[in-house]
């Protein structure tokens, strides 16, 4: 007898888990469409052009290349700097800046934007609520990311049904089900853009709705962004959700928000584990900032000691150098164009523009509402994966076997 063997198998990862299945697939038009990583049209995983360029100028810089010492718990100052600025200047001009010469922006630099989310799960967990609401859809790990860093209470709100978006359902859940006084001890997740998995996001008469509804019921916003660019190829426009509960003057934030953030996608730097928390502190608060900091560096301190420095100082330059922001600019909508191209080009083969809402759609997936049978007969017939939720990553269909994949489709829904 062993204690050990008390320990059950947990379920493999719902998204992580197909791609070994995947691997093991002998078929060789097989086709990988669970995870969202961004490939080009040969099926390759590439380093953006910008980000090359950084690498390469870091590798110039030898003092910098060759610092492997371990940064402080916070992060590198440098990252920080230019992701305060890219984020409160660059994305929220209008009320960004004022925040940060207040000094009211608790700010760490983490482990891309699971890192963030597991962070503000602690902290807020530790000190604040450990009340959350995920939308129902959302990306599996929301649910596991909260439970594991002590939420007890993780309740859905409904975003999407009969193919679109319903808010004034999802408004009238929360208005049933969240007490006004209570809100204050109640966080709320929010898809920054290109909601994962349905690819839908509200208006931007319906966010002012929800943001309204949000404040009114004094709840506490966790923004989670992780798609910053990949709405509309442009990183600091789709900011908007952030901008909006920043104008203080419209939503009066009386206790903060939270904002978990990443460049694994937009830089593709998935595996340097890139990203950041913010949390904006109310006005006139003055030690407030620092203290939150505080119990930040010892949350991290106790579970990895301190991020790592390769991938941060890649960041750094290019979002330091304006002309080299700019070409990342470019790499970011040259991806976004490719994946409109993918999604246009599945939609005219399949012409499911009436089942799906596609045009509506954005990000790297493809939210397709096909059923677990459906699933299972493109998994089982003709090696074609795709999550479980019927959504598929984009970029994994290129020119070279987009028809096999719309031919599978079409098969299996007659
Ligand atoms: N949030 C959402 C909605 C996501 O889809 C993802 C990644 O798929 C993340 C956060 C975090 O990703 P990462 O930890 O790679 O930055």
């Amino acid at each position: 007898f062993s204690l050990f063997e008390e320990i059950p198998r947990a379920p493999p990862d719902k998204i992580f888990g197909l791609t070994e299945q995947f691997n093991k697939d002998e078929n060789n038009k097989k086709v990988n469409l669970t995870v969202g990583v961004y490939k080009d049209n040969d099926g390759l995983v590439t380093t953006f052009p910008t980000v090359s360029k950084a690498q390469k100028m870091l590798e110039q810089d030898e003092k910098r290349n060759n610092d492997l010492s371990y940064l402080p718990i916070i992060g590198s100052p440098t990252y920080r700097r230019s992701v305060l600025d890219f984020l409160f200047r660059e994305s929220c001009p209008s009320s960004g800046p004022k925040l940060l010469e207040e000094n009211r922006i608790s700010f760490v630099q983490t482990l891309s934007g699971t890192g963030a989310l597991a962070v503000a799960a602690d902290l807020l967990s530790l000190f604040i609520s450990r009340t959350v609401w995920i939308p129902e859809p959302s990306w599996p790990n929301h649910i596991n990311i909260f439970k594991r860093h002590g939420f007890t209470d993780i309740r859905t709100y409904p975003y999407y049904e009969d193919g679109k978006l319903c808010v004034d359902k999802w408004l009238e859940h929360l208005r049933k089900n969240v007490k006004k006084n209570d809100g204050i001890r109640h966080c709320i997740i929010l898809h920054a853009c290109c909601h994962n998995p349905t690819g839908l996001d509200p208006t931007r008469e319906q966010w002012q709705k929800i943001l309204e509804t949000v404040n009114e019921l004094k709840m506490l916003p966790i923004i989670d962004m992780a798609y910053q660019g990949l709405e509309s190829g442009n990183p600091p426009e789709d900011a908007y959700v952030l901008r909006m509960c920043l104008d203080e003057s419209r939503y009066k934030w009386s206790h903060g928000l939270f904002l978990c953030q990443s460049f694994a996608k937009n830089m593709g730097l998935y595996g340097e584990r890139v990203g950041s928390l913010s949390v904006v502190v109310p006005p006139n608060q003055p030690e407030t900032k620092t203290n939150i900091e505080s119990q930040l560096k010892q949350i991290v301190r106790s579970i990895y000691s301190s991020p790592p420095g390769y991938g941060c100082r890649v960041a750094s330059i290019v979002l330091s150098s304006p002309s080299l922001k700019k070409e990342w600019h470019k790499d970011v909508d040259f991806m976004v164009q490719r994946l409109l191209d993918v999604r246009h080009g599945m939609c005219e083969r399949l012409g499911w523009s009436d089942l799906v809402n596609y045009t509506q759609q954005h990000g790297m997936f493809y939210y397709t509402r096909l059923n677990h049978h459906s699933l299972n007969r493109l998994r089982d017939e003709y090696s074609i994966y795709m999550t479980m939720d019927g959504r598929l990553s984009l970029s994994g269909i290129n020119d070279h076997n987009i028809d096999y994949v719309c031919d599978a489709f079409k098969s299996i829904s007659r």
